[in-house]
């Protein structure tokens, strides 16, 4: 069983007895997920909840580590005054350990987001020296093949005049858009993240992307079970694979 009374969670660690807890909890002494409880029959899950008494941690818990799919729409922020963004999307338990994206995807961008709070991991998997892959697939105007992956594989110079590293891109599926004109869909792994840089990567050669979605960024791979803005925790797995 995954939640317990919270009366019985805190007895059973020796914060005293079912009644000594109702009191404190009438004191206003314990809060779970940052907000101060007014029932000690409340349910918790002590693996995933901030417990505390006294404002002490009972459960110290000090990371989470959030895989979303984040839905077109949403910003790739954590707080902004007009637009929702990413942050909005988890519920308060998740929150009050001010998790953050690790990484950016445009407004219009689907698909894998990390979200953490630990600075160390976001740091080392953003550091432009370890050049962690992200595999996006793309949507993209017109006929696209061999030439362009070759150029891909070459590196492309973007229109601010930066050469792009070498990317691998594979054709998925030739196409049609409801126009009736030609849609290819690809996949292309980038080991940089420069600022739109796969919108920027198809312009260099002479096509748009018109729908974008990150599948991978790294070892982690978007749950093809996780439905579009929703997020589940990394399994340990996961976690570890990134570190
Ligand atoms: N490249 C883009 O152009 N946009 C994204 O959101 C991610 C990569």
């Amino acid at each position: 069983k995954k939640t317990q009374r919270i009366d019985k969670i805190l007895g059973n660690l020796g914060y005293g007895s079912r009644s000594d807890i109702k009191k404190m909890v009438k004191q206003g002494r314990i809060a779970l997920n940052g907000s101060t409880i007014k029932d000690s029959g409340v349910q918790s899950n002590p693996n995933a909840d901030m417990i505390e008494v006294d404002g002490e941690q009972v459960f110290y818990r000090e990371f989470v580590y959030i895989m979303l799919h984040k839905p077109p729409g949403v910003i790739s922020a954590t707080e902004d005054l007009r637009e929702r963004t990413v942050i909005d999307l988890l519920p308060i338990e998740f929150r009050v350990f001010s998790p953050f994206p690790v990484g950016r995807l445009d407004k219009d961008t689907e698909g894998l987001l990390l979200l953490t709070n630990d600075g160390q991991l976001a740091h080392d998997l953003l550091s432009p020296r370890k050049h962690v892959p992200k595999t996006y697939v793309a949507d993209c105007v017109g006929e696209i093949g061999e030439r362009e992956a070759s150029l891909f594989a070459q590196g492309v110079e973007l229109d601010d005049g930066y050469v792009t590293l070498p990317a691998r891109m594979e054709v998925l599926e030739q196409g049609t858009y409801e126009d009736g004109s030609v849609k290819t869909v690809i996949s292309l792994t980038i080991s940089e993240g420069k600022f739109h840089q796969v919108k920027r990567m198809l312009e260099a050669v002479g096509s748009k992307v018109t729908y974008l979605k990150r599948i991978s960024m790294g070892p982690l791979l978007l749950d093809k079970e996780l439905p579009m803005g929703s997020f589940r925790e990394l399994t340990p797995p996961e976690l570890e694979s990134l570190r």
